[in-house]
């Protein structure tokens, strides 16, 4: 009853030039391989500077490919130098946008607060917030499993009332380019603490049909046994999602 997303973050990697020829290359043998785009949904989030681009292919050839941008302001506009609204976004056809990574957290020093703020701005324009949440490995060793990943996803809603359109990834920060993901059963148990948090914050209804994803070294061979579990709905994908040929079959898992 939730459509699986598999979705491909790309961090700071491909030109724009280099985008329109991947996301050409990865609609095309989608297409080929008869991907049934309704019953597992494929995003894409290219940089910034990539995103026009993105958008005129997508729309011009049709393609069934949804795309995001990888962080957004908090601010409406004004004097925010470097900074990127929710409102550009919107204009160029985004329908998602990642809140919240790690690397924003642990490399720009973004608080629970900011992530609040962002996932306000992109509600508040009719964005899909994928609110990224996860513990590090000290963070694992001193409170458990879910603890942190938990506290991050109520800060992250302190702002939302009323039924929203949301994405959640859990992104373990040890399992994040390490090779070292996390196993099938420790991704389901945090998950299921997050459906709680949803359904605490924004009641059984949002709660039930919110996507819950995993990531953190996600790769053709291991994505099935993430998808076999009950509460992972989804993968977001970093390494893996930049050569054609292994994302679309991270893609493709059920085949
Ligand atoms: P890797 O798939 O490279 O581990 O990255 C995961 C990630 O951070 C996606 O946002």
């Amino acid at each position: 009853r939730r459509t699986p997303l598999i979705a491909g973050n790309w961090k700071m990697n491909l030109d724009h030039l280099q985008a329109i020829a991947f996301v050409q290359k990865l609609a095309w043998s989608l297409k080929d391989a008869n991907h049934d785009f309704t019953a597992v949904e494929v995003a894409v989030f290219p940089p910034f500077t990539d995103i026009r681009s993105v958008q005129t292919l997508i729309s011009a050839d049709k393609l069934p490919l949804a795309f995001g941008a990888q962080d957004v302001s908090a601010q409406e506009s004004g004097a925010f130098t470097g900074e990127i609204s929710a409102a550009f976004l919107a204009k160029l056809e985004c329908q998602y946008v990642i809140i919240g990574h790690s690397e924003r957290r642990t490399l720009h020093n973004e608080t629970d607060e900011q992530v609040a703020a962002k996932v306000t701005a992109a509600l508040g324009q009719n964005l899909v917030p994928l609110i990224c949440v996860g513990e590090t490995a000290a963070d694992l060793e001193l409170h458990g499993p879910s603890a942190v990943p938990v506290a991050q996803l109520r800060a992250a809603l302190a702002g939302v009332s009323n039924a929203a359109d949301i994405v959640v990834a859990y992104e373990p920060v040890w399992a994040i380019g390490s090779g070292k993901a996390a196993t099938p059963e420790q991704a389901e148990q945090v998950a299921a603490q997050l459906r709680l948090v949803l359904q605490e914050t924004l009641g059984q209804d949002v709660a039930d049909k919110t996507r819950i994803l995993y990531g953190g070294s996600v790769k053709s061979g291991n994505i099935a046994a993430y998808m076999r579990e009950p509460n992972v709905d989804g993968a977001l994908v970093g390494g893996a999602s930049l050569d054609v040929t292994e994302f679309g079959n991270i893609v493709r898992y059920l085949k």
